[in-house]
């Protein structure tokens, strides 16, 4: 008898992108005529950086010739596009990382859903509040993060609220975490750390011996000058962090899947005897026996990123997008409302105006000026009476939605 994993029966049902086209679709069933605006996509919309599908052409030219072809690659990614991240993403920081440090992946869900079996189920862990889901998820599923109590909260789970109270930055716990989830630039709030304030978590994490997956998905929509782009510009955080990267956000890869993750040689955790084991070597026999890598397609398209006509592609792709934020952050605040984000990430936080719950003001928007968004408590407890609207759309959609916001009685 084959018996289930139990710890997948107590997940919660994914509701909240269901939850939202069912009241989309009530709406339309009613306003059959009425356009909506979508703001609440979390995909990108803008089609990939010229340079990426040239290189992707010639990859799939070379396939076509039996000298040139390509079967499995290594399972941790190809030399010229490790080489390549090393030398933009890493080096102009400060940052030295040896080829070895870093794993080319399918995107970063993948391997931010699957670093957590290099550890012990019953280690205790930590995320911000609200945060994006798959942190806590893929620990329910082998039962790291505990039951789930009446607050709607898992038991062996500390949250750390980040809301205008303050300021978006978490508190430092007053106890020890072992594994602690970051994300910044940070979806869904769009708000970031500065030097200092990651400087606080990484001297939290080396006292405390703790292990800081640290999601810089959308580290390439950083603007301003105080916010880091990688964990390790902070000092002693090799000994503590791993980061994981995309190519989704900045380069238009959501479709094509690519990113990836970087294991510094010095990361250690201990075993139950405090003997102290390297999880660099770990995860390459993890990613060796379960991963036979990304496709040499793929791998060539996300090089190319980094070439000099790509890397203007890409500020431009980004450019269009933060100028959205721009205007959407302006015409909201224009309008009296309270906004958060959309300086350094897509993502606008809005604030639900008299107390109004992130549903009721999610039915609002829909009803009164026929925009669509996210509800910020699906993103997390702390989440609630917020709403999240993104950058993602075009242009005119955004300036649309602010001129039905500008006439709008809230
Ligand atoms: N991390 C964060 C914070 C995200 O918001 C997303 C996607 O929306 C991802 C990771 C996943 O990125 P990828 O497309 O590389 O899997």
């Amino acid at each position: 008898m084959a018996l289930v994993n139990e710890h997948f029966l107590k997940l919660p049902g994914s509701y909240l992108f269901s939850d939202i086209a069912k009241r989309v679709n009530a709406y339309k069933v009613t306003h059959p005529d009425t356009p909506l605006i979508r703001l609440g996509i979390g995909d990108v919309t803008c089609p990939l950086p010229a340079a990426c599908i040239e290189a992707m052409h010639r990859a799939v030219d070379e396939m076509a010739d039996a000298k040139s072809f390509h079967g499995y690659g290594p399972e941790q990614g190809y030399g010229f596009l490790i080489n390549a991240i090393i030398k933009h993403d890493f080096a102009p920081r400060g940052i030295n990382l040896s080829p070895s440090e870093v794993f080319i992946n399918d995107g970063a869900k993948s391997d931010l859903g699957n670093i957590g079996e290099l550890l012990r189920w019953d280690n205790s862990m930590g995320i911000t509040d609200p945060v994006y889901p798959v942190y806590v998820d893929s620990n329910i599923m082998c039962g790291r993060s505990g039951v789930l109590n009446e607050e709607g909260k898992w038991s062996n789970v500390t949250y750390l609220p980040c809301t205008a109270e303050n300021g978006f930055v978490p508190a430092i716990p007053d106890h020890r975490i072992d594994l602690l989830y970051l994300c910044y630039p940070n979806n869904p709030t769009g708000t970031t750390l500065t030097y200092g304030q990651l400087k606080q978590w990484v001297d939290y994490a080396l006292a405390n011996d703790t292990l800081i997956v640290f999601d810089a998905a959308y580290e390439a929509y950083i603007r301003e000058p105080d916010v880091p782009h990688s964990i390790y510009e902070i000092r002693g955080a090799k000994k503590v962090a791993i980061e994981i990267r995309s190519f989704s956000k900045n380069a238009g890869f959501t479709g094509v899947r690519c990113g990836y993750t970087v294991i510094p040689k010095e990361l250690t955790v201990a075993t139950l005897n405090e003997e102290r084991i390297p999880l660099n070597p770990l995860w390459n026999r993890r990613q060796c026996t379960k991963f036979n890598g990304t496709s040499y397609i793929t791998q060539r398209g996300a090089e190319a990123v980094y070439s000099a006509d790509g890397q203007k592609q890409v500020k431009a792709t980004i450019d269009y997008y933060m100028e959205n934020a721009r205007i959407m952050r302006e015409g909201l605040k224009s309008a009296g409302l309270e906004v958060y984000g959309g300086v350094n990430a897509p993502y606008i936080w809005l604030k639900a105006p008299r107390g109004l719950s992130s549903w009721k003001f999610f039915d609002k928007l829909l009803y009164d000026i026929n925009i669509v968004s996210t509800p910020g408590v699906g993103f997390g407890p702390s989440g609630e009476g917020y709403l999240r609207l993104t950058a993602f759309g075009r242009r005119e959609d955004c300036i649309k939605a602010m001129e039905r916001i500008s006439d709008w009685k809230i």
